[in-house]
């Protein structure tokens, strides 16, 4: 599980400046928990080997109404999902009527605060620290963000606390991780218990925050696997009785702990943004994947068709995923699934000897050779394995730098093919060695 750092603070402290600073260039990975003035934003960053999670929030103006209601309510949500808070203050403005108010609230959580003093470049440290003493919320760190001062010593000091966590499932089974992820309503607790069957469920009862998936390991037609459950449903009594908070932290630390994800979707509403924010994430987790279009019981022939058709014309870039159409209420196509999650989970962890790699690459290019770039041919050697789930094949040749967009892709269609990969991203390195 990687720390998750929220950003809180009032309007214009500084917070998104910050934020970029510790995502660096990647940009904020789910960025979709609506606020009305700015979204909860979601991003990854790292130092030396250890990753993190931070959450960027719209405000805490100590004036809560209406929309600054809304934004207030977002600061509280990052609260509740983080492992440690930065309370930001600006140093230039000096302490604020709502930083005393924002101090009041975080006094009261567990979490660990750390008292963030922002933009002070060029002011005397003394003086600007000493008015923020009398918050009460510890020593006062001195940072500029817009100067990138401070941060990595901050982020540093923040992260070294965690970094003898023992990762919960790391020890790695040889269970088919399986993590049914989706929005709010889209069925993803009917369908867990559909997937288990209760005849079969050992019940793995785990308290735990709302921040945390349970996992139910289980046995179906002799193939171990573990479920993690972004629903809870484990964790009720039963379905009905509290709906499980949702959490993009949980969805993002289930996705990354599973070897096939199945993403749900309500096929009544269609694709949302959400949907496709999530299906970003899993691409970019190079994680297998499975898409439910979920509730296609009791639609009209008209509806399946306008879905079908939008899946088609926005998804095309998760074409190597199989999709399925099913009732998680009723069960109609839900066993099926175990086929494609199978599938995807073979091929994402398949191992091909070099040499079977190889010999497949000087078929290809005896095929179709590389093209010429400034009279030269590029020679591609052999090629080897670099990793599983996803798996990733490296090239080795030279000049292969040079390799046309086109021809890569020849290259990778024809390796997909050959291997039967199915049901998961597969990642191509080129290397260049003379
Ligand atoms: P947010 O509303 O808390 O997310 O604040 P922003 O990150 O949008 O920053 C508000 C303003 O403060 C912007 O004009 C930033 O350029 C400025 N700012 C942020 N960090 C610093 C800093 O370290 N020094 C100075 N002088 N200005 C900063
Ligand atoms: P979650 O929030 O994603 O866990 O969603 P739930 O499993 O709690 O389901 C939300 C609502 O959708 C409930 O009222 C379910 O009964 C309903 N639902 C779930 N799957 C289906 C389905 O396949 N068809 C129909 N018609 N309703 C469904």
């Amino acid at each position: 599980m990687l720390p998750v750092i929220a950003l809180v603070g009032r309007p214009n402290v500084g917070k998104s400046t910050l934020f970029n600073r510790m995502t660096k260039s990647r940009d904020a990975l789910v960025a979709d928990m609506p606020g009305v003035t700015r979204d909860r934003k979601y991003g990854e960053g790292q130092i030396g080997e250890q990753a993190y999670i931070v959450i960027d929030t719209g405000g805490i103006t100590g004036d809560e109404q209406g929309i600054d209601h809304e934004m207030a309510q977002q600061s509280l949500q990052a609260i509740e999902e983080a492992d440690v808070i930065f309370f930001m203050v600006d140093g230039r403005a000096g302490l604020m009527p709502a930083d005393s108010m924002i101090a009041e609230h975080l006094r009261r959580t567990e979490k660990r605060v750390y008292l963030v003093v922002n933009k002070t470049d060029g002011l005397d440290p003394d003086i600007a620290m000493s008015d923020f003493h009398t918050v009460g919320m510890g020593e006062p760190l001195p940072i500029a963000a817009a100067h990138n001062r401070g941060v990595t010593v901050l982020t540093e000091e923040c992260l070294s606390s965690f970094e003898d966590v023992d990762m919960p499932f790391d020890g790695r089974d040889d269970s088919v991780r399986i993590a049914i992820v989706g929005r709010p309503n889209v069925g993803k607790s009917t369908l867990v218990n559909r997937l288990l069957g209760e005849d079969r469920v050992i019940v793995f009862d785990e308290a735990g925050t709302t921040r945390d998936s349970i996992y139910i390991p289980y046995e179906r037609d002799g193939q171990a696997y573990t479920l993690i459950d972004t629903a809870g449903v484990r964790r009720r009594k039963n379905i009905k009785e509290v709906v499980e908070k949702f959490s993009i932290i949980k969805t993002l630390q289930a996705i990354k702990d599973a070897n096939v994800v199945v993403l749900v979707i309500d096929a009544r509403q269609g694709l949302s943004d959400q949907d496709l924010h999530m299906l970003g994430f899993v691409l970019e987790t190079g994680r297998a994947l499975v898409i439910a279009l979920n509730k296609w019981d009791g639609m009209t022939d008209e509806d399946k068709k306008e879905v079908k058709e939008q899946i088609h014309r926005r998804l095309g870039f998760a074409e190597f995923a199989r999709f399925h159409f099913i009732s998680a209420l009723y069960g109609s196509g839900v066993g099926e699934m175990y086929a494609s999650i199978n599938e995807a989970y073979e091929s994402a962890m398949a191992k091909w000897a070099t040499h079977r790699l190889t010999l497949l690459l000087e078929d290809i290019v005896a095929d179709h050779q590389p093209p010429q770039v400034a009279g030269r041919r590029i020679k591609l050697r052999y090629a080897h394995q670099g990793g599983s789930n996803p798996p990733i094949i490296v090239v080795h040749g030279n000049r292969t730098e040079h390799l046309p967009e086109s021809y890569k892709r020849y290259l990778k269609n024809k390796f997909i093919k050959v291997l039967r990969i199915h049901g998961t991203p597969v990642r191509f390195e080129f290397k260049t060695g003379e």
